[in-house]
């Protein structure tokens, strides 16, 4: 073989290893969509392409990233089929157009920023991103585990935020954790659809504080399992009790009828019991347990 014959060869592999990557987004996406992962014990679909298909959190993301852009603009297919974007374009302009679309609250046409990006190096993307959307910073968060009790979170602010944060210090006389602990109990109690439970167990049958406390703290992780697999999800995320016959259908607060659930899992066997259009007609908050050592 010669080295003309040996990149013809090559070049085939690499259309195939394409092929079998835009296979892997449409995949991804479709387990976002049908919330598989949850089903298959894991709390979200990066836990299940880390855990159960061994890709690394930097990879997986890029994936879950390139997968959602590809459903937005399906123009974009095609480019990446052809090699014309790559999975780090893709993931680069879905990062940054998402952050512009939070900051401004206008719908950006994905269309043609994908259009000039084409055939365009991860740097040559960068730079024309960075010049398209200069008021935009990302990219720089990192959230990194110290111990199994802390970790350290370093993100970029702008100067409104950073008036706001210090105002909340000087009136709370706390530090940036707490100031940051409070504000996320105060908006996750309002908007967080996992912290909610069928209006008739809370009605009907609410689990005493101590009872809630107690099966946390026995199970110390999500109990959720996949009957198939005997995957366990086992995240220490958002921890709830959960009612393994519900009240509806006759089940009780008997320690043995009562498990630990992350907010993910108690969201999703609840809508398996109720529906999922009943769930979201009834938002009523629960309090939140707290895990002590
Ligand atoms: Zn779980």
């Amino acid at each position: 073989m010669n080295a003309h014959e040996f990149d013809r060869n090559f070049s085939r592999k690499v259309k195939s290893e394409r092929i079998a990557t835009h296979e892997v987004l449409t995949d991804i996406r479709k387990c976002e969509r049908e919330r598989y992962h949850l089903v298959l014990g894991f709390r979200t679909t990066l836990d299940w392409l880390v855990k159960r298909h061994g890709y690394s959190e930097t990879a997986a993301n890029r994936r879950i990233q390139a997968s959602r852009l590809l459903t937005e603009v399906p123009e974009a297919e095609e480019k990446f089929l052809a090699g014309e974007l790559n999975l780090t374009t893709l993931h680069q302009v879905s990062v940054i157009t998402r952050a512009e679309e939070k900051r401004t609250g206008a719908k950006i046409d994905k269309r043609l920023v994908i259009a000039k990006i084409h055939k365009k190096t991860a740097a040559q993307t960068e730079q024309l991103l960075r010049a398209e959307f200069p008021d935009t910073t990302i990219g720089k968060d990192s959230l990194r585990t110290l111990s199994s009790t802390d970790s350290r979170l370093t993100v970029d602010i702008p100067q409104e935020l950073r008036t706001k944060l210090d105002r909340a210090k000087d009136l709370l006389n706390a530090q940036t954790a707490d100031v940051l602990k409070q504000a996320l109990d105060l908006l996750l109690a309002t908007i967080d659809p996992q912290q909610t439970t069928p209006p008739s167990a809370t009605v009907a049958v609410r689990v005493p504080r101590k009872l809630r406390r107690y099966v946390i703290q026995r199970a110390q992780t999500c109990e959720y399992v996949d009957p198939v697999t005997k995957q366990r999800c086992d995240s220490t995320r958002d921890l709830q009790v959960d009612h393994i016959t519900p009240v509806a259908k006759g089940g009780t607060n008997d320690i043995s009828n009562l498990r630990c659930l992350c907010g993910q899992h108690n969201r999703h066997v609840a809508e398996a019991h109720y529906g999922k259009n009943h769930m979201q007609k009834f938002r009523t908050i629960r309090e939140p347990v707290a895990l002590s050592h």
